[in-house]
Protein backbone atom coordinates (compact mmCIF):
# COMPACT_ATOMS: atom_id res chain seq x y z
CA UNK A 1 0.00 0.00 0.00
CA UNK A 2 2.16 3.24 -1.29
CA UNK A 3 1.68 7.10 0.54
CA UNK A 4 1.02 9.81 -1.60
CA UNK A 5 3.93 11.56 -0.49
CA UNK A 6 3.31 14.22 2.08
CA UNK A 7 -0.13 15.72 2.82
CA UNK A 8 0.89 18.26 5.22
CA UNK A 9 3.99 19.86 7.64
CA UNK A 10 2.54 21.01 10.75
CA UNK A 11 5.04 23.40 12.61
CA UNK A 12 4.85 25.75 15.93
CA UNK A 13 5.01 29.28 15.64
CA UNK A 14 4.88 32.08 19.01
CA UNK A 15 3.34 34.90 16.80
CA UNK A 16 0.52 34.19 14.24
CA UNK A 17 -0.02 37.39 12.28
CA UNK A 18 4.00 37.93 11.72
CA UNK A 19 4.21 33.89 10.67
CA UNK A 20 0.30 34.78 7.93
CA UNK A 21 3.03 37.79 6.65
CA UNK A 22 5.71 35.87 6.07
CA UNK A 23 3.92 32.78 4.65
CA UNK A 24 1.35 34.68 2.62
CA UNK A 25 2.95 37.61 1.20
CA UNK A 26 6.88 36.64 1.38
CA UNK A 27 6.73 32.78 0.12
CA UNK A 28 3.33 33.43 -1.78
CA UNK A 29 1.48 30.64 -0.17
CA UNK A 30 -2.67 30.82 0.17
CA UNK A 31 -3.81 31.04 3.67
CA UNK A 32 -6.60 28.49 3.08
CA UNK A 33 -7.68 27.79 6.57
CA UNK A 34 -7.96 29.14 10.04
CA UNK A 35 -8.79 26.74 12.71
CA UNK A 36 -7.97 25.96 15.83
CA UNK A 37 -6.08 22.82 17.85
CA UNK A 38 -9.26 20.45 18.28
CA UNK A 39 -7.62 19.82 21.76
CA UNK A 40 -7.87 23.48 22.74
CA UNK A 41 -9.16 26.07 21.06
CA UNK A 42 -7.52 29.43 21.89
CA UNK A 43 -4.52 27.73 19.76
CA UNK A 44 -4.87 28.86 16.17
CA UNK A 45 -4.55 26.13 13.87
CA UNK A 46 -3.55 27.73 10.61
CA UNK A 47 -3.07 26.18 6.81
CA UNK A 48 -0.98 26.78 3.95
CA UNK A 49 -1.43 25.68 0.65
CA UNK A 50 -1.42 26.68 -3.26
CA UNK A 51 -4.70 27.84 -4.65
CA UNK A 52 -6.78 25.08 -3.86
CA UNK A 53 -5.44 23.52 -0.65
CA UNK A 54 -4.22 20.87 -2.16
CA UNK A 55 -2.33 18.12 -0.24
CA UNK A 56 1.45 18.16 -1.14
CA UNK A 57 2.13 21.78 -0.54
CA UNK A 58 0.32 21.87 2.94
CA UNK A 59 2.16 23.57 5.86
CA UNK A 60 0.02 24.28 8.48
CA UNK A 61 1.13 25.74 12.15
CA UNK A 62 -0.27 25.79 15.69
CA UNK A 63 0.37 28.80 17.57
CA UNK A 64 1.24 28.82 20.93
CA UNK A 65 1.47 32.81 21.34
CA UNK A 66 4.72 33.63 23.03
CA UNK A 67 6.63 30.72 22.49
CA UNK A 68 9.87 30.69 22.69
CA UNK A 69 11.97 29.15 20.00
CA UNK A 70 12.26 25.71 20.24
CA UNK A 71 15.51 23.93 18.23
CA UNK A 72 15.09 20.61 16.40
CA UNK A 73 16.90 17.51 18.07
CA UNK A 74 16.84 13.63 17.60
CA UNK A 75 12.99 12.69 16.63
CA UNK A 76 12.45 15.60 14.87
CA UNK A 77 11.87 17.22 11.22
CA UNK A 78 14.39 19.86 10.80
CA UNK A 79 13.78 21.27 7.58
CA UNK A 80 11.30 21.51 4.75
CA UNK A 81 12.49 21.68 1.23
CA UNK A 82 9.85 23.36 -1.91
CA UNK A 83 10.12 22.47 -5.77
CA UNK A 84 11.09 25.57 -7.96
CA UNK A 85 11.05 25.20 -11.71
CA UNK A 86 14.51 26.37 -13.21
CA UNK A 87 17.50 28.24 -12.23
CA UNK A 88 15.87 31.71 -12.81
CA UNK A 89 13.04 30.95 -10.18
CA UNK A 90 16.14 30.11 -7.52
CA UNK A 91 17.77 33.97 -8.45
CA UNK A 92 14.22 34.92 -8.51
CA UNK A 93 13.85 33.73 -4.45
CA UNK A 94 17.14 34.97 -3.78
CA UNK A 95 16.47 38.62 -5.17
CA UNK A 96 12.57 38.55 -3.02
CA UNK A 97 14.46 37.06 0.29
CA UNK A 98 16.84 39.67 -0.11
CA UNK A 99 14.68 42.67 -0.57
CA UNK A 100 12.90 41.31 2.49
CA UNK A 101 16.28 41.11 4.75
CA UNK A 102 15.98 37.57 4.78
CA UNK A 103 19.26 35.39 5.00
CA UNK A 104 19.77 33.01 2.97
CA UNK A 105 22.38 30.73 0.92
CA UNK A 106 22.41 30.20 -2.41
CA UNK A 107 24.68 26.44 -3.00
CA UNK A 108 24.67 25.68 -6.35
CA UNK A 109 20.74 24.64 -7.61
CA UNK A 110 19.71 24.95 -3.96
CA UNK A 111 18.66 28.07 -1.72
CA UNK A 112 18.62 27.87 1.96
CA UNK A 113 16.86 30.01 4.24
CA UNK A 114 14.80 30.46 7.44
CA UNK A 115 11.74 31.55 8.20
CA UNK A 116 11.50 34.30 10.94
CA UNK A 117 11.25 31.81 13.81
CA UNK A 118 13.93 29.95 12.71
CA UNK A 119 12.27 26.83 10.47
CA UNK A 120 14.61 26.10 8.02
CA UNK A 121 13.53 25.98 4.31
CA UNK A 122 15.04 24.70 1.21
CA UNK A 123 14.51 25.12 -2.40
CA UNK A 124 15.53 22.96 -4.96
CA UNK A 125 14.91 22.31 -8.80
CA UNK A 126 11.85 20.11 -9.91
CA UNK A 127 12.82 16.91 -10.98
CA UNK A 128 9.59 15.48 -10.97
CA UNK A 129 6.42 14.98 -13.15
CA UNK A 130 4.06 15.48 -10.31
CA UNK A 131 1.27 18.47 -10.92
CA UNK A 132 3.18 21.68 -9.50
CA UNK A 133 0.76 22.97 -6.20
CA UNK A 134 0.91 26.67 -6.76
CA UNK A 135 -0.83 29.72 -5.29
CA UNK A 136 -1.65 33.15 -6.88
CA UNK A 137 0.01 35.99 -5.99
CA UNK A 138 0.12 39.39 -7.48
CA UNK A 139 4.11 39.71 -7.36
CA UNK A 140 5.01 35.94 -7.92
CA UNK A 141 4.65 34.71 -11.63
CA UNK A 142 3.83 31.21 -11.48
CA UNK A 143 6.70 30.29 -13.32
CA UNK A 144 8.83 31.68 -10.29
CA UNK A 145 6.22 29.86 -7.62
CA UNK A 146 6.76 27.34 -4.79
CA UNK A 147 5.30 24.52 -6.66
CA UNK A 148 4.71 21.78 -3.33
CA UNK A 149 7.26 19.99 -1.02
CA UNK A 150 10.19 18.22 -2.48
CA UNK A 151 10.63 16.74 0.63
CA UNK A 152 11.48 17.19 4.75
CA UNK A 153 14.75 15.78 6.16
CA UNK A 154 14.54 14.64 9.98
CA UNK A 155 16.91 14.16 12.83
CA UNK A 156 17.13 10.28 14.16
CA UNK A 157 19.69 8.73 15.94
CA UNK A 158 19.91 5.89 13.65
CA UNK A 159 18.84 6.84 10.00
CA UNK A 160 19.47 3.42 9.01
CA UNK A 161 17.00 1.78 11.07
CA UNK A 162 14.40 4.71 10.16
CA UNK A 163 15.36 4.14 6.36
CA UNK A 164 14.12 0.28 7.30
CA UNK A 165 11.10 1.25 8.66
CA UNK A 166 9.81 3.26 5.91
CA UNK A 167 10.94 0.83 3.41
CA UNK A 168 9.57 -2.28 5.01
CA UNK A 169 5.81 -0.71 6.86
CA UNK A 170 5.21 2.23 4.48
CA UNK A 171 6.15 1.04 0.83
CA UNK A 172 9.06 3.79 0.32
CA UNK A 173 11.77 3.44 -2.12
CA UNK A 174 15.11 4.27 -1.34
CA UNK A 175 16.34 7.02 -3.81
CA UNK A 176 20.47 7.71 -2.37
CA UNK A 177 22.26 7.75 0.63
CA UNK A 178 19.61 8.35 3.70
CA UNK A 179 16.60 9.59 1.41
CA UNK A 180 13.10 7.66 0.55
CA UNK A 181 10.78 8.40 -1.54
CA UNK A 182 7.67 7.61 -1.04
CA UNK A 183 5.01 7.52 -4.24
CA UNK A 184 1.88 6.94 -4.39
CA UNK A 185 -0.78 7.09 -7.83
CA UNK A 186 -1.06 10.85 -8.03
CA UNK A 187 2.44 12.33 -6.12
CA UNK A 188 6.07 11.51 -4.60
CA UNK A 189 7.62 13.24 -1.64
CA UNK A 190 10.63 12.26 0.21
CA UNK A 191 12.41 11.81 3.90
CA UNK A 192 16.34 12.57 4.36
CA UNK A 193 17.24 10.59 7.52
CA UNK A 194 19.80 12.85 9.33
CA UNK A 195 22.12 11.95 11.91
CA UNK A 196 20.94 13.87 14.80
CA UNK A 197 23.16 16.83 16.77
CA UNK A 198 24.40 15.48 20.30
CA UNK A 199 22.28 18.47 21.54
CA UNK A 200 18.70 17.55 22.51
CA UNK A 201 15.76 18.69 20.71
CA UNK A 202 13.36 21.45 22.38
CA UNK A 203 9.68 22.41 20.86
CA UNK A 204 8.83 25.65 20.50
CA UNK A 205 8.69 28.13 17.75
CA UNK A 206 9.78 26.97 14.72
CA UNK A 207 10.05 23.69 14.89
CA UNK A 208 8.22 20.81 13.38
CA UNK A 209 5.38 19.04 15.26
CA UNK A 210 4.81 16.27 12.79
CA UNK A 211 4.95 15.30 9.21
CA UNK A 212 1.84 13.65 7.76
CA UNK A 213 1.79 11.13 4.45
CA UNK A 214 -1.31 11.34 1.99
CA UNK A 215 -3.62 8.39 1.63
CA UNK A 216 -7.34 7.35 -0.36
CA UNK A 217 -9.56 7.82 2.42
CA UNK A 218 -10.73 4.18 1.64
CA UNK A 219 -7.15 2.70 2.70
CA UNK A 220 -7.07 4.35 6.47
CA UNK A 221 -8.30 1.11 8.03
CA UNK A 222 -6.18 -0.68 6.76
CA UNK A 223 -3.68 1.24 7.13
CA UNK A 224 -4.39 1.13 11.55
CA UNK A 225 -4.23 -2.65 10.71
CA UNK A 226 -1.03 -2.94 9.21
CA UNK A 227 0.39 -0.72 11.57
CA UNK A 228 -0.41 -3.17 14.49
CA UNK A 229 0.68 -6.09 12.11
CA UNK A 230 4.26 -4.20 12.58
CA UNK A 231 3.61 -3.56 16.08
CA UNK A 232 4.00 -0.24 15.94
CA UNK A 233 1.55 1.72 18.28
CA UNK A 234 -0.51 4.08 16.61
CA UNK A 235 -3.99 5.97 17.32
CA UNK A 236 -7.25 5.07 15.82
CA UNK A 237 -8.83 7.02 12.78
CA UNK A 238 -9.37 10.75 14.10
CA UNK A 239 -11.70 13.06 12.13
CA UNK A 240 -9.69 16.24 11.77
CA UNK A 241 -12.40 17.69 9.84
CA UNK A 242 -10.91 18.49 6.73
CA UNK A 243 -8.74 15.01 6.68
CA UNK A 244 -8.62 11.65 8.80
CA UNK A 245 -5.75 11.05 10.81
CA UNK A 246 -3.97 8.33 12.11
CA UNK A 247 -0.93 8.58 14.23
CA UNK A 248 2.44 7.04 15.15
CA UNK A 249 5.86 7.43 15.97
CA UNK A 250 8.43 5.66 13.48
CA UNK A 251 11.90 4.41 15.65
CA UNK A 252 13.49 7.60 15.58
CA UNK A 253 10.17 8.92 17.54
CA UNK A 254 9.59 11.62 14.83
CA UNK A 255 5.61 11.87 14.41
CA UNK A 256 4.06 10.76 11.46
CA UNK A 257 0.34 10.75 10.41
CA UNK A 258 -1.52 9.44 7.65
CA UNK A 259 -4.05 12.12 6.55
CA UNK A 260 -6.58 11.28 4.01
CA UNK A 261 -6.58 13.52 0.65
CA UNK A 262 -9.84 14.03 1.08
CA UNK A 263 -12.69 15.58 1.94
CA UNK A 264 -10.18 19.14 2.16
CA UNK A 265 -10.46 22.71 2.71
CA UNK A 266 -13.29 23.41 0.67
CA UNK A 267 -16.02 21.24 2.68
CA UNK A 268 -16.97 24.58 4.58
CA UNK A 269 -17.76 26.76 1.65
CA UNK A 270 -16.19 28.07 -1.89
CA UNK A 271 -12.87 27.96 -3.07
CA UNK A 272 -12.85 31.72 -3.19
CA UNK A 273 -13.54 32.20 0.41
CA UNK A 274 -10.97 29.81 2.12
CA UNK A 275 -9.30 31.18 4.54
CA UNK A 276 -11.36 33.69 5.35
CA UNK A 277 -13.61 32.60 8.13
CA UNK A 278 -12.70 30.81 11.67
CA UNK A 279 -13.48 27.11 10.94
CA UNK A 280 -14.68 25.09 14.25
CA UNK A 281 -15.17 21.85 15.16
CA UNK A 282 -19.12 21.18 15.43
CA UNK A 283 -18.27 20.49 19.17
CA UNK A 284 -16.60 24.22 20.14
CA UNK A 285 -19.41 26.26 17.76
CA UNK A 286 -22.06 27.16 20.47
CA UNK A 287 -18.83 29.23 22.31
CA UNK A 288 -17.51 30.91 18.88
CA UNK A 289 -18.01 34.49 20.31
CA UNK A 290 -16.13 33.97 23.39
CA UNK A 291 -13.03 31.62 21.27
CA UNK A 292 -13.05 34.82 18.57
CA UNK A 293 -12.67 37.49 21.38
CA UNK A 294 -9.91 35.87 22.64
CA UNK A 295 -7.86 35.12 19.46
CA UNK A 296 -5.70 37.64 17.79
CA UNK A 297 -7.88 38.34 14.34
CA UNK A 298 -5.55 37.30 11.47
CA UNK A 299 -6.17 40.43 8.47
CA UNK A 300 -7.32 38.62 5.23
CA UNK A 301 -3.76 38.26 3.47
CA UNK A 302 -5.79 39.14 0.28
CA UNK A 303 -7.39 41.85 1.36
CA UNK A 304 -5.29 44.05 -0.90
CA UNK A 305 -4.81 42.92 -4.12
CA UNK A 306 -7.32 44.62 -5.58
CA UNK A 307 -9.72 43.79 -8.54
CA UNK A 308 -7.39 41.41 -10.82
CA UNK A 309 -4.68 41.81 -8.88
CA UNK A 310 -4.60 37.90 -8.86
CA UNK A 311 -3.33 35.56 -11.47
ZN1 LIG B 1 -1.39 16.81 10.92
Amino acid sequence: MRLEGIHHVTAVTGDVRRNVDFHTRVLGLRLVAKSVNQDDPLVYHVFYSDEVGNPGADLTFFEYRGAVRGRAGAGMVHRVIWRVASREALDFWEQRLNREGIARLRDGDTLHFADPEGLAHELVLDSSTDAPRIADHPQIPHEMALRGFDGVRAYVSDPAASGEFVERVMDATRREGDTWELRGDSRGRTITYDAAPAEPGRPGAGTVHHVAWGAPMAQHATWVDTLRGHRVGSTDVVDRHYFQSIYFREPGHVLFEIASDGPGFARDGTLEDLGRTLILPPWYEQDRARIEAALTPIPDPRADWGAGAGR
